[in-house]
């Protein structure tokens, strides 16, 4: 296993009852790549106890961000959950990962397509002054089940816009598109219902996908991302993979047992 490194959490935000975001401290030499993920966890019974975690802070950012779900006897999450500030955590120093625009062909439209917690990649992502030189439009999708897991909204929509180095790019470039399964909401339906019907790109006023000039990055459940690759292969689209640049690259957001 890679070197584990312990870092101090400097702020824990609870979204829900199945929810939350913790902040930690960052040693300067831990670099990584804006999309990576990381081996996150505490020392239980005097062994680490580690879990894949996508970062969602910026690689320009002095801290580190992550997004949890919490999962009922989860082995690390109902532990992970009772953090509190002034805690340590244990980081491994090996960051991974293929959600990298350099593992794309070029194109004009950046499509970010999350359900749940597949939104974290996303969110360092975007944070990403190249991203909007690169790519004409980015489209962030999050689907959830409930309102109240649609995270990082005011980060979006209030946050982002108003950066002061590239808020202008966002606020022409990014199109965020949260959609709700089980609630009334402004969208509602399953993401890949969104993708598959042709509705999301019609919705954003944007021309059906085209291989020829979109790329999307998906994070989900590996059902959710089995869908998405057969409707993206249906339509021409390539997976990115040893060195192919293709139209798009898929990371799990959790692995199921
Ligand atoms: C590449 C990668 C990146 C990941 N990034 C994140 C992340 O940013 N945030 C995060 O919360 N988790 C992420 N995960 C999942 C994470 O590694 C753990 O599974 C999760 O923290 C739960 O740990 P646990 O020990 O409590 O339960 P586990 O024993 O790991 O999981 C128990 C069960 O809970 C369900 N589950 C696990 N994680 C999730 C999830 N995120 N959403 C919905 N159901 C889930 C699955 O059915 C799983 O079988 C990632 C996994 C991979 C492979």
């Amino acid at each position: 296993m890679a070197k584990l490194v312990k870092q101090r959490v400097t702020s824990v935000k609870h979204w829900n009852d199945t929810l939350f975001s913790f902040t930690t401290t960052r040693n300067g030499s831990f670099r990584f790549e804006n999309g990576h993920f990381v081996m996150v966890g505490l020392e239980v019974d005097n062994k680490p106890l580690m879990r894949a975690y996508s970062i969602v802070s910026s690689n320009y950012e002095d801290h580190l961000e992550f997004f949890s779900i919490k999962v009922a006897n989860g082995p690390l999450t109902s532990r992970l959950a009772k953090i509190s500030v002034d805690d340590e955590i244990m980081l491994s120093e090996k960051p991974t990962g293929t959600l990298i625009q350099e593992h794309l062909s070029a194109g004009r439209n950046l499509y970010l397509i999350s359900t749940g917690t597949g939104l974290a990649p996303f969110l360092s992502i975007i944070k990403n002054p190249q991203l909007y030189d690169r790519f004409d439009k980015i489209i962030l999708t999050h689907g959830t089940r409930l309102v109240s897991e649609l995270a990082y909204r005011d980060v979006i929509t209030n946050e982002l816009p108003n950066n002061e180095f590239f808020g202008e790019q966002v606020q022409k470039q990014l199109l965020y598109y949260p959609t709700v399964t089980r609630e009334d909401f402004r969208n509602q339906g399953r993401v890949t219902d969104l993708l598959a019907s042709g509705k999301l790109a019609d919705d954003l006023g944007l021309a059906p996908i085209d291989p020829v000039y979109d790329r999307f990055m998906v994070c989900g459940s590996p059902a959710m991302l089995s869908d998405v690759c057969d409707i993206l292969k249906a339509k021409g689209f390539s997976e990115s993979r040893n060195g192919y640049l293709g139209e798009y690259v898929i990371e799990r957001a959790f692995v199921t047992q």
